[in-house]
């Protein structure tokens, strides 16, 4: 098991080495997070050791559960699911340093309120539906840009770039479109200059299809199972509406 992490953590690495030297990118500006959902605290553990410390994870009930076992080895918590307000107190217990899911003004309102009141901050990504599909989390892309100016106004939330989720195809240019979408809407906000507003991350592609999200401008992959392996749970567990509230 051991072996096999590493393993396929070089191959991604790989991977992103090859797509960014194809594409006239420093491999540097590309970070990969590990998506650890479902994954134990011993085997997120060999990921972390082997220099990798950026994770995240869906739920968090998992991130109370692998709290205190990953707390010895140094990393990042990043937060990839779609978030309640309940669990907004939970969120900032366990050390979540960015909501890359961040996608409506409400629960940024109650987020904000939380973090004044423990005179904290948090970075964000805003997370935008650029595949269309009713089942996905995340903002409409074209009220993504009123909903980046309306949070920029929440100080205690740093907005540091978008997050998507891209269709699952065969089909490169549907997926293509995508990351394309997300980029343009990066461009666009960029071009506005908005105060406590920074785009320079553009969090997009998975194991299936991270050579064109790099291409087209990613700076975070988020990888689970082509470096943990298969999930018991299927997708739609933590991706779609109905899933979330089962
Ligand atoms: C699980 C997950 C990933 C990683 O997906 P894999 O198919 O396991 O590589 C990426 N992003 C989000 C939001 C996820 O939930």
């Amino acid at each position: 098991m051991n072996n096999d992490i590493i393993n396929n953590i070089n191959f991604i690495q790989n991977r992103i080495n090859k797509a960014c030297e194809l594409h006239g990118r420093n491999p540097k500006e590309v970070k990969l997070l590990l998506a650890t959902k479902t994954v134990s605290a011993d085997n997120i553990k060999i990921a972390l050791q082997h220099g990798y410390p950026l994770i995240a994870e869906n739920k968090i009930q998992e991130l109370k559960e692998k709290y205190t076992d990953l707390q010895s080895t140094p990393h990042i918590n990043h937060f990839i699911g779609n978030l309640q307000s309940n669990k907004i107190k939970e969120l900032l217990r366990y050390d979540v340093v960015c909501l890359q899911s961040l996608d409506r003004l409400e629960l940024a309102e109650k987020l904000h309120q939380r973090l004044l009141s423990e005179n904290k901050t948090i970075e964000a990504l805003i997370q935008v539906n650029t595949s269309a599909e009713e089942s996905k989390f995340g903002v409409d892309p074209k009220l993504t840009i009123d909903l980046v100016q309306k949070i920029a106004k929440l100080e205690t939330i740093k907005i540091k770039g978008l997050m998507t989720i891209g269709l699952f195809s065969s089909e490169t240019e549907k997926v293509r479109a995508c990351f394309r979408l997300l980029k343009n809407l990066q461009q666009q906000i960029i071009a506005l200059d908005i105060p406590n507003v920074e785009m320079n991350e553009l969090s997009m592609g998975m194991s299936g299809d991270l050579e064109v999200a790099i291409e087209e401008g990613a700076t975070i992959v988020r990888v689970g199972t082509a470096i943990f392996g298969q999930r018991i749970y299927p997708d739609s567990y933590y991706w779609d509406e109905n899933g979330a509230r089962s």
